[in-house]
């Protein structure tokens, strides 16, 4: 008897029932508590001593549901098949007992040995909520013990009751629940076939598989194509009937038929008192109440866009400052090493590739704090799932979700957003294929590094129409990121939407703490991530626009030059411009167009050094297919810059007009040059600017797409994307005005 035991018990639950609370309460542990859904999809792992028994619990990521919609769903999921747990302790927030139970729910079909804590009885009681556990106990035919985590109230109890059930070892038994007349035959018919085969049933129970084909499971889907491709084939034909017939009858599909049933099941399994509710002190009731105004008809699209727009503004105008802090640090930085590193490579180097690039990464952090911060709070209020609620239709005809909006809207769908924090907003979404949807089109939004860029172009040729250009272009982007949307999810991301299990939370104040979690977790991956790929970007790039440098023949000819502006001064200056070597040196009054004759050397010679680097061979070897979208290599080398940042298109083309550095007037001065130029003219500045619109983002939002789709595969593919559309669109624009004769 002395020997101890071991039995592995996990904690299951919904995002912020309590599960974290309650496993450091056991274990003594001290995790982070507050966890975000999407952040943590890793297991916490720690143990208990009780009467001999060793207990090892496991704190899962909190699960809405058991479908592989999501990581946390498949990691949930993948641990309690294989590591087969004795018992689940599925923790359930009494205050939110329907909701929480489609968890248990599946947890029961699955079949594993499960027991309830239901948590947050205080919460529940000051809502006026009071659940009857035995009763549930009784008629769910399992321990339900209810608890406070926050103060370890009924620890004792439900660690008792746990380590009693866990040793009994009880075997795995799913719960059968009837999917009506349409759904049920079917299940049965695929279940025999199953069962037949012994496909996939050392895990999962027949019943279950047959439903997870139903549902369209991708791991499922997966595992049963490599175990047995023919049986497969078969079940998902049978289940694409079923979607099919479901869709002509009912006009729904499978996953919403089987959701109404479990809501149903669970129901009927609370009805007649088991929940008492106490009206006038729910939340839930007063919610009902506020949401009568908020997600009106009429109120609620008006109340919705005043929100949007202050939250874009509290994102893009209070991060102003800090903002120009970080840039004119990091413009402090430059300086610095210039003044103290000789010129020459290495200089140019740390300036421009380090300092510029990564400088240019980091001056967002303050900007993606401020919005982190505002769509947390939007969250934790509760306020973002009615934004989705409300807008979830039109989204969806595009193949899209109703939380994509806020994507979009960070993106620059309001113009001067930027698409790096927007990307990172697709994290309120929860299935892939939208989600991946809404992170490749939310770049086609006019950022705030575009907007310059089309400000100067529009200077240039329409001068008169700035603001109704401007229009123009924000209404173009969201019709091309909602139709191309539409056209990826009709092809690549092919698949039904996930049915719209957007719950409405109460409503909640959020506390400052929790808000502040949120926004550093998010803020620092950022950091994290994008700092150490975009570094080795920018030194490629810095690379890529410096080598090969001119030939030594060629220097030396602009450095005559120079010499021989200098020897037409007056001696003693020169001399005293030998010995400073400073470029702010004081030309004399006498000879004013010293200066600007030098610093005209000076540009053409960059000019001529672009051209000849890589990225100018490039822009050059480019002209023959960017010649449909009327750009020659000048414009290609900036837009080939524009990709480490777009702010770098407008300085690149300045560089390539030889129009001279970081001069704050270029912007004027460039696009009378463009204007004056007999290259240019309105049609291809629309068609760049249409082409700057589409094309691949820039590289600190790829290294995003990146990491928020798991995969380097689908930022390659946003850049290849991206720009074969820019490319499409663009040479259309062009090749179609040619034809109307707009080409001069
Ligand atoms: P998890 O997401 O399931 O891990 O949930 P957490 O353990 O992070 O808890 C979410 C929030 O609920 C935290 O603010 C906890 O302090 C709070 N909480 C947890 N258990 C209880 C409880 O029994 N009563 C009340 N009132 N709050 C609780
Ligand atoms: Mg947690």
């Amino acid at each position: 008897m002395a020997e101890t035991h071991e039995y592995l018990i996990a904690l299951a639950g919904n995002p912020n029932c309590g599960k974290t609370t309650l496993f450091n309460a056991v274990t003594g542990a001290r995790q982070h508590v507050g966890n975000y859904p999407g952040i943590t999809v890793e297991k916490k792992e720690g143990f208990y001593l009780f009467n001999g028994l060793k207990l090892r619990l496991v704190d899962l990521p909190g699960t809405y549901s058991l479908t592989a919609y999501s990581m946390e769903e498949l990691v949930t999921r993948d641990f309690l098949v294989h590591e087969r747990p004795q018992l689940v302790i599925n923790i359930v927030d009494a205050s939110n007992l329907e909701r929480n139970l489609y968890l248990t729910v599946q947890l029961l079909e699955l079949g594993i040995p499960v027991m309830l804590a239901l948590n947050m009885v205080d919460a529940a009681a000051g809502r006026g909520i009071e659940v009857d556990a035995d009763e549930l106990a009784r008629r769910l035919q399992l321990p339900v013990i209810p608890t406070i985590a926050r103060t370890g109230k009924g620890k004792q109890e439900l660690l008792k009751v746990a380590a009693k059930v866990a040793s009994e070892n009880h075997q795995w038994k799913p719960l059968y629940i009837s999917y009506g007349a349409d759904i049920d035959p079917v299940l049965d018919r695929m279940e025999a076939e199953i069962n037949a085969s012994t496909f996939l049933t050392d895990l999962y129970s027949a019943r279950w598989v047959a439903l997870k084909y139903l549902e369209a499971d991708e791991q499922v889907l997966d595992k049963g194509k490599k175990t047995n491709p023919e049986l497969s084939n078969r079940l998902e034909a049978i289940a694409d009937q079923v979607a099919d017939h479901l869709q002509k009858t009912l006009e729904t599909y499978p996953e919403a038929i089987i959701a109404d049933h479990r809501y149903g099941f669970i129901a009927a399994l609370l009805k007649g008192g088991v929940v008492q509710k106490d009206q006038k002190n729910d939340r839930l009731y007063l919610s009902d109440q506020v949401d009568q105004v908020l997600t009106s008809r009429f109120f609620g699209p008006l109340i919705m866009l005043l929100i949007i727009y202050a939250v874009y503004k509290f994102t893009f105008e209070y991060s102003a400052l800090p903002v120009s802090w970080f840039e004119s640090g990091f413009t402090a930085l430059g300086s610095y090493m210039e003044s103290v590193l000789p010129p020459g490579l290495i200089r140019s180097l740390v300036v421009s590739g380090i300092i510029g690039g990564v400088g240019g990464v980091f001056s967002f952090i303050p900007l993606i704090m401020f919005m982190f911060f505002a769509i947390a709070f939007l969250e934790d209020t509760g306020y973002l799932a009615r934004v989705a609620y409300m807008l979830d239709r039109v989204f969806r005809t595009f193949g899209l979700h109703g939380s994509s909006v806020m994507a979009y809207i960070v993106s620059g769908g309001i113009a001067g957003g930027c698409a790096v924090p927007g990307v990172m907003a697709t994290r309120t979404l929860r299935s892939p294929r939208e989600r991946l949807a809404t992170l490749l089109t939310a770049p086609f939004m006019n950022c705030g590094a575009k907007v310059p860029v089309f400000a100067m172009l529009i200077a240039a040729f329409f001068p008169a129409r700035h603001a109704q250009m401007m229009f123009l272009l924000t209404i173009l982007s969201w019709m091309l990121a909602l139709l191309l949307a539409r056209l990826i999810r009709w092809t690549i991301l092919r698949g039904p939407s996930t049915p719209f299990l957007l719950e409405l939370p109460p409503y909640r104040m959020p506390t400052l703490k929790g808000l502040f979690i949120h926004t550093w977790e998010r803020t620092w991956q950022y950091i994290r991530k994008a700092g150490t790929i975009i570094l080795a970007l920018s030194i490629l790039f810095w690379a890529l626009m410096t080598f090969p440098m001119l030939p030594e023949t060629q220097k030396s000819r602009f450095e005559a030059e120079r010499r021989q502006v200098l020897a037409q001064l007056p001696d003693d200056y020169r001399h005293s411009i030998a010995a400073n070597q400073s470029k702010e040196f004081e030309f004399p009054e006498e000879i004013p167009t010293a200066r600007q004759r030098i610093d005209a050397i000076d540009r053409t010679e960059a000019q001529a050094a672009l051209r000849n680097s890589y990225a100018g061979r490039i822009g050059i070897a480019l002209e023959g297919l960017s010649r449909w979208c009327g750009f020659e290599w000048r414009t290609n080398v900036a837009l080939l810059a524009g990709f480490a940042a777009k702010e770098l298109i407008i300085s690149t083309l300045g560089t390539a007009y030889s129009m001279g550095g970081a001069n704050p007037e270029e912007e004027i001065s460039l696009s009378r040059r463009l204007a004056d130029d007999p290259g240019w003219n309105r049609l291809r500045a629309f068609a760049l600017i249409v082409f700057i619109m589409l094309y691949a983002p820039c590289l600190a939002t790829v290294t995003c797409i990146v990491k928020e789709a798991g995969t380097v595969k689908w930022g390659l593919f946003s850049m290849a994307f991206n720009t074969a559309i820019a490319f499409l669109i663009a040479a259309l624009v062009y090749q179609g005005g040619l034809w109307l004769g707009m080409g001069s």
